[in-house]
């Protein structure tokens, strides 16, 4: 399966070179404009977050590549990202020292439209090369409204505030938890999971995304 999917470049959809492993999923030029442009450097902060980071800019090639794997059936793309990501939590082990991974929650009508929730598969790929637990530990209330139609910061708070519920059987309490998103735009989901996850008994909690909105 993997070398069926593997042919193009993650970024640009350039045919990749047929010889070599078949792991390289970016062509020459995307993976020099990754590290040239596309990496996230900025300092961000989640209200109740520990520490947060994120791999990448949501912008660009990285931008599309990302609609790609939520809205087009992209599964495959997880690795990709998860690779994206994976450093910046195995750099941060002796500091966080996580007990559990666990990932932003989508409602079952996306899931089922989806077939899978993006933040599940990034949260998988690297929970298990770090031999981490992975475990959904939050859902998403049914039919809550989406976050870019609230007006402001504080009605968006509120709403995704409203969004969210513990899972039943999960137990966070006493520990590290590492929270997977894929995408942090104005942190007001991010916030509001951590908010809970807090209120479960969490003692403390990293954001670990794929990718930020820049500029705002
Ligand atoms: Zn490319």
């Amino acid at each position: 399966m993997g070398v069926l999917f593997t042919k193009r470049c993650v970024l640009c959809g350039e045919m990749l070179p047929a010889a070599g492993t078949g792991r390289a999923m970016l062509c020459p030029t995307c993976a020099s404009e990754i590290r040239q442009i596309y990496r996230c450097t900025e300092a961000i902060h989640i209200p109740g977050a520990t520490d947060t980071v994120a791999a990448l800019y949501y912008t660009g090639k990285v931008k599309y590549a990302m609609q790609r794997f939520k809205f087009q059936h992209k599964q495959h793309y997880a690795d990709w990202f998860a690779a994206q990501m994976l450093p910046l939590l195995a750099d941060r082990l002796d500091a966080w020292q996580p007990d559990l991974v666990t990932f932003m929650p989508i409602g079952w009508l996306r899931r089922r439209e989806r077939g899978y929730n993006q933040a599940e598969l990034l949260a998988k790929a690297i929970a298990e090369p770090l031999s981490l637990p992975c475990r959904a530990t939050l859902r998403k209330r049914a039919f809550t409204p989406k976050q870019s139609t609230q007006k402001n910061a504080a009605a968006r708070q509120k709403n995704a505030e409203r969004a969210l519920l513990p899972r039943e059987n999960t137990e966070v309490r006493g520990k590290s938890i590492v929270l997977v998103d894929d995408i942090i735009t104005t942190g007001a989901t991010a916030a509001a999971a951590v908010n809970l996850l807090r209120e479960m008994g969490a003692t403390r909690v990293y954001v670990l995304a794929a990718a930020r909105t820049s500029g705002k």
